[in-house]
């Protein structure tokens, strides 16, 4: 039996200047009803989907209800899930009218042979599953990465929401989902549903993934997949994480990754001030944090 462990994260658009007690105290809440879930045998894969659920539905973050419109006005979301114990993945990009775009990408991945549902086919995906649809979007989504208290005009934001869970049966998972950065284009789609660049979990190679930054450079940089692939040749999660994130840097982009090992042990890594983060195992108590240095704090 493995000794359950999970780690979340909120974003790594933090900023110091902003208030986000709401938060803290709302990841805290998820973390440890998560705990709960894995220490009654819940499976990884499950509990990545439903800590995602509960942040989705926060309006907290720019995932979920939180999500922001594009340039069109349209809200265009973006979420993945894989599971490290069998290699299967499922995703939805660009995903419209819907209150739970990783409940989607779990559809995908288990009720069809695809990996990746875009648009108006995953829409209709979604509508043949049953899955709960947002009726009048002006009145449900919170737009959380918006607002000039939030970011300033011009700056593209960040706050996807991921998950990486070890389950009691030693199985790895990783889920992430977004509403993309702030002002994007019609049509554009991150790495959050790209398989091996925003989401990626192997139980072969000890490692699952979930990453939060500037997409674009997350896809070129293949970031999740790298992190297992360096973790996989005896990295540890720490080391794999940093490297990847400095070779992120080092393009261009910023952001974090959230990585969970098959022994529980984990590690987060950003080149951004903040990302809101929690973790919590069967031997550690819950813990959230949003800047480096306060880990311990709360
Ligand atoms: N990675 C996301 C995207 O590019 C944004 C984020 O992490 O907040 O869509």
């Amino acid at each position: 039996m493995a000794k359950p462990a999970l780690i979340l994260h909120g974003g790594a658009g933090a900023r110091r200047e902003r208030n986000y007690d709401a938060e803290v105290v709302h990841m805290r809440e998820v973390v440890e009803a998560m705990k709960a879930r894995l220490d009654a045998g819940a499976s990884a894969l499950d509990v990545a989907v439903e800590a995602v659920v509960m942040l989705e539905d926060s309006g907290l973050y720019v995932a979920g209800r939180g999500a922001s419109p594009n340039l069109a006005g349209d809200y265009e979301l973006d979420a993945s899930i894989m599971d490290g114990a069998t290699g299967k993945a499922g995703a939805v990009a660009a995903l419209q009218g819907f209150r739970n775009p990783v409940v989607a990408a779990r559809a995908v991945m288990d009720r069809t042979p695809h990996v990746m549902l875009a648009g108006n086919g995953a829409a209709r995906f979604a509508a043949e599953q049953g899955l709960a649809r947002v009726e009048e979007p002006a009145a449900w989504f919170t737009g959380a990465g918006k607002g000039e208290d939030n970011h300033p005009p011009g700056v593209l934001s960040h706050g996807t929401v991921g998950c990486c869970v070890l389950d009691s049966q030693g199985r790895l998972a990783a889920a992430t989902s977004t509403g993309g950065m702030t002002a994007k284009r019609w049509g554009r789609v991150g790495d959050v549903p790209v398989i091996g660049a925003g989401t990626y979990a192997s139980n072969a190679d000890g490692c699952a993934v979930s990453a939060t930054g500037s997409g674009e450079y997350f896809i070129r940089a293949t970031v999740a997949r790298d992190i297992c692939s360096r973790t996989a040749t005896g990295a540890s999660v720490q080391q794999a994480a940093d490297a990847e994130i400095a070779e992120v840097g080092s393009i261009g982009g910023d952001g974090g990754v959230i990585v969970m090992g098959k022994d529980g042990v984990h590690a987060f890594s950003m080149n951004t001030s903040g990302m809101y983060r929690g973790a919590v195992s069967s031997t550690s108590p819950a813990r959230v944090a949003i800047y480096g240095d306060e880990e311990a704090a709360r």
